[in-house]
């Protein structure tokens, strides 16, 4: 049997509802990485969570969604897309990601040819596993690969190796998954250009549907920042070797039949990810989980982030929320997001969408992008440049 999403252009609403199911459980904390997650055995040896911690946790999240779908009007509203994604969701028995899907069905209305991601990281990725998850209805599978290269993956405190993730993805194909992507990292210290190119290529080799492909960034709170911070962070390439890094990807991956629809990620025609163009293009969500997101209406309202908080408080556990009343914060959020992609922003749609006119707002700094090469403008479209691109931190972060 093949699992997979129908291409994308078929389905696609634009409009689109999504949910989001975080489960915050690692194998281990990887030195990089800012998410909300968690190495299931630390957690276990400070008391906060125990052997069945898989069930506890997925007791939770049916009650909050049983709230949340009560406080938020939610039942039966038609859903396009649902994403697992961690932490490593993989981690989980597959019958505790069928019991969530299984309920999430009962909630909502999941649309004929639905995409149903789950995010795996190899380690936690054998065929059985995802014979089941595919058995649960799920058609695409997100591989947290970062490197084929086993000093790198060793430098990024991966806990597997390259041959090890290239297992992970035949074990998908062979489970029936016909819409795998993979997630690759290229900046890692002591990486060179060539390195990266090898990484790339042995991608490619594997033929996946999707491929996203990130710089690595030193954030705040991970373990990188704090050696970062005290000089002990060494072998980061420099700015030269980053950038060539950069457009070797862009080059490798189109000439490979890959399309750059997002600053980082690529995909083969109408295998774009449509839970995260529902993001970018400020759709609706309900997250689901510790630390989970949601945006429904006006309002963004998000979970309390560690695991044991969250299941203490299932019933209710946001810890913030914010209306957006703005119009004009709402316009910077759809530029900020929309401008993401490659295919730009519509001004009239997003006028339309936020009630209020880009235009009036944002005018002088669009001519200001506009001169310094980085924005460009075509129909009433407003897209990144190719330099606008590789400096998109700096070019979004003027519209917040
Ligand atoms: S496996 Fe992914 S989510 Fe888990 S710690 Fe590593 S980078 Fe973070």
């Amino acid at each position: 049997m093949r699992h997979g999403a129908e291409p994308e252009e078929k389905t696609e609403s634009g409009r689109a509802f999504s949910i989001y199911v975080h489960i915050p459980f690692c194998l281990a904390k990887c030195g990089y990485c800012d998410f909300n997650s968690y190495a299931v055995e630390g957690l276990i040896a400070l008391g906060r969570a125990g052997e069945d911690w898989a069930p506890r946790y997925v007791d939770a999240l049916l009650r909050e969604l049983e709230g949340r779908c009560r406080a938020l009007g939610l039942e039966g509203r038609p859903a396009e897309t649902v994403f697992f994604g961690g932490g490593t969701p993989s981690l989980m028995p597959p019958e505790e990601n069928a019991r969530i899907l299984e309920a999430l069905r009962g909630r909502f209305r999941l649309a004929p040819g639905a995409e149903v991601t789950v995010e795996a990281n190899p380690g936690a990725a054998d065929a059985a596993r995802f014979a089941a998850l595919g058995g649960a209805g799920v058609n695409r599978i997100s591989i947290g690969v970062q490197s084929f290269d086993d000093e790198a993956l060793r430098r990024l405190d991966r806990v597997h190796t390259g041959e090890e993730a290239r297992a992970a993805f035949r074990a998908a194909r062979e489970a029936g998954f016909g819409n795998i992507s993979l997630d690759l990292m290229f900046g890692i210290p002591f990486q060179t250009a060539e390195a990266a190119r090898a990484d790339i290529e042995s991608a490619l080799a594997l033929g996946p549907e999707h491929l996203s492909a990130y710089e690595l960034t030193i954030e705040p709170g991970t373990a990188f920042h704090a050696l970062h911070s005290r000089g002990e962070l060494r072998g980061l390439p420099d700015e030269e070797t980053a950038l060539a890094m950069w457009r070797l990807r862009d080059r490798l991956l189109a000439r490979a039949g890959y399309e750059r629809y997002e600053i980082s990620n690529f995909a083969r025609p109408g295998r774009r990810c449509r839970h995260n163009l529902n993001y970018w293009r400020r759709g609706e969500y309900l997250g689901l989980g510790a630390g989970a997101h949601s945006f429904i209406g006006r309002k963004r309202l998000w979970n309390h982030a560690r695991p044991d908080a969250y299941q203490a408080r299932a019933d209710n556990p946001t810890a913030g929320e914010e209306i957006i009343e703005d119009a004009a914060k709402a316009l910077g959020e759809a530029l900020m997001l929309g401008l993401r992609l490659k295919e730009g922003v519509s001004l009239g749609e997003v006028a339309r969408a936020c009630g209020a006119d880009p235009e009036e707002r944002f005018g002088p700094l669009f001519e200001e992008l506009r001169g310094g090469g980085l924005l460009e403008r075509e129909n009433g479209t407003l897209r990144l440049t190719p330099r606008g691109t590789l400096l998109a931190n700096q070019v979004l972060a003027r519209f917040m």
